[in-house]
């Protein structure tokens, strides 16, 4: 086999990027947007030894699974990969991710439910970040990177974030020609603008404008904050947040408050959150919901548990656990969000609710050695995708609460983490997957574990939209 040439695969499989796998001869190949059961034309693009990458040219035979992207610029842009996928066939894919990420990795052999699928799988995202660039013929453009690159393709609207999130944009690159603001060029240095970063609270219509730049000074914004306030219905607030690092991390420390409160509020299942720019917050609220009740599910409480929510972010989790436990204990690593935390259980008045900002591999043995024989009934994980530290679960182990929730973004790193705590002392329990991220790869699990010397009790919980999700079950 060589570069270049074309071959007619049946796709077979999908592998954990979402890539088909079909085989030529002998030889597997992965193929980008293509769908099980595709009979498909693809040219090899890159060989491996024992596998390779071929493009998609043409499908021969459509697999049911098949459906249009509704994106035109899908095909090209890294922000979904599953556009050409029916959404139940994403979700399947999606279980069958994390089924087997948790056979292969960690080596559990435990049933695995359906994903839950969103009622609308579009314009689902409360976020929206977005790098600012210049086209080859001079223009400002704003778009999305390519898969694994940073060429920007340009974008006239994305399907995936909130409607207002394409005028924000708009009204971004007209004044950045107007008053010849340069965007930020990653090679040179050079420039000012890098990002812009909107998010919407969906219950309560807000809208934040970010905008991110390599100065700490944002010329003629006095003509950007006019538009936005005479175009985009909500908007409240305009930030400048500043970033004069090289390389691709997308936030600088520093936001400057150029108008309004420099937050923005929002609800979910009753409680009121306040979000900066800084802070993670859960880009889908509608699923957020279905995900904390799970969390909340398995956390079993009855009132009288003290809990640790360990990567609590501005206390989203740690306040549906509020309402039902004793006492709560957060930890965070990002000060903003701590603060966020704090003001939010202040305003939902949730007062057994303690925060710390630190690292959770250091706060927590910390914490556990100058509190020895303190009993922790529940501790909830919600870790990065790179997952948790193993001082972390070190001490988790040496905690040993009756139950553990581990809410998971990356099942990969989930699998090994649940490896390495079923192997002291705990036992997993009940695995469900939650799809917050429709026509992506992406897929959020939440798992219960038990501590092996006790009793493992099932506790109901019915959550607000039951009847809709024993339908896509
Ligand atoms: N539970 C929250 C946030 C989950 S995202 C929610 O559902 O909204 C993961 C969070 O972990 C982020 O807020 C991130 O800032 C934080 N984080 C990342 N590394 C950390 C570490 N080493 N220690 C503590 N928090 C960390």
């Amino acid at each position: 086999m060589k570069k270049n040439e074309e071959y007619e695969v049946r796709i077979t499989d999908l592998n954990t990027d979402g890539e088909g796998v079909g085989k030529a001869g002998a030889f597997p190949l992965f193929v980008k947007n293509t769908c099980i059961g595709d009979l498909a034309q693809v040219r090899v693009m890159k060989l491996k030894k024992t596998y390779g990458y071929a493009r998609l040219i043409r499908v021969l035979e459509p697999s049911p699974d098949r459906c249009d992207a509704r994106c035109s610029r899908a095909a090209a842009c890294g922000g979904c990969q599953l556009q050409q996928m029916t959404y139940e066939a994403q979700l399947q894919f999606k279980t069958e991710k994390v089924r087997q990420n948790l056979r292969r990795i960690g080596g559990f052999d435990i049933e695995v439910p359906g994903c839950l699928g969103m009622r609308e799988p579009w314009h689902y995202r409360n976020k929206s970040q977005v790098p600012v660039g210049r086209s080859k013929d001079g223009r400002i453009v704003t778009g999305f990177y390519a898969h694994h690159t940073h060429d920007i393709i340009e974008s006239d609207g994305c399907a995936l974030t909130f409607e207002e999130a394409d005028a924000v944009l708009r009204i971004v690159r007209e004044w950045m020609e107007a008053q010849h603001i340069p965007p930020y060029d990653e090679e040179t240095g050079r420039g000012l603008v890098r990002h812009v970063l909107s998010r919407k609270g969906f219950a309560t219509g807000q809208i934040m404008v970010c905008v991110i730049a390599a100065g700490s000074v944002l010329p003629y914004y006095g003509e950007l904050l006019r538009h936005l306030k005479t175009e985009i219905p909500g908007f409240t607030t305009l930030c400048l947040n500043v970033n004069t690092a090289r390389g691709n991390t997308i936030l600088g420390k520093e936001t400057k408050v150029l108008y309004g409160p420099g937050v923005i509020e929002d609800e979910i299942d009753g409680l009121k959150f306040t979000v900066s720019a800084n802070s993670f917050y859960q880009v889908n609220p509608a699923q957020t919901a279905v995900l904390y009740g799970k969390a909340l599910e398995f956390a079993g409480l009855t009132g009288n548990e003290t809990v640790w929510d360990v990567y609590c972010g501005i206390g989203t989790i740690s306040l549906f656990l509020a309402r039902r436990a004793k006492k709560v204990y957060g930890v965070e690593i990002v000060p903003q969000a701590v603060e966020d935390a704090r003001l939010n259980a202040g305003r939902n008045a949730l007062q057994n609710t303690e925060f710390f900002t630190g690292k959770a591999e250091e706060v927590l043995p910390a914490w556990h050695s100058a509190h020895p024989g303190e009993k922790i009934d529940v501790i909830v994980v919600d870790p990065p995708r790179k997952g948790c530290d193993e001082a972390c679960l070190q001490t988790i182990v040496s905690m040993a609460p009756d139950r553990l929730v581990y809410v998971s973004c990356d099942s990969a790193t989930l699998a090994r983490d649940l490896k390495y705590l079923c192997e002291n002392g705990f036992r997993l329990e009940k695995v469900q997957p939650v799809d917050m991220f429709g026509m992506t790869v992406h897929v959020e699990t939440v798992c219960c574990l038990s501590h092996q010397n006790k009793d493992f009790i099932s506790v109901p919980y019915e959550p607000k939209d039951a009847d809709y999700l024993k339908q896509l079950n």
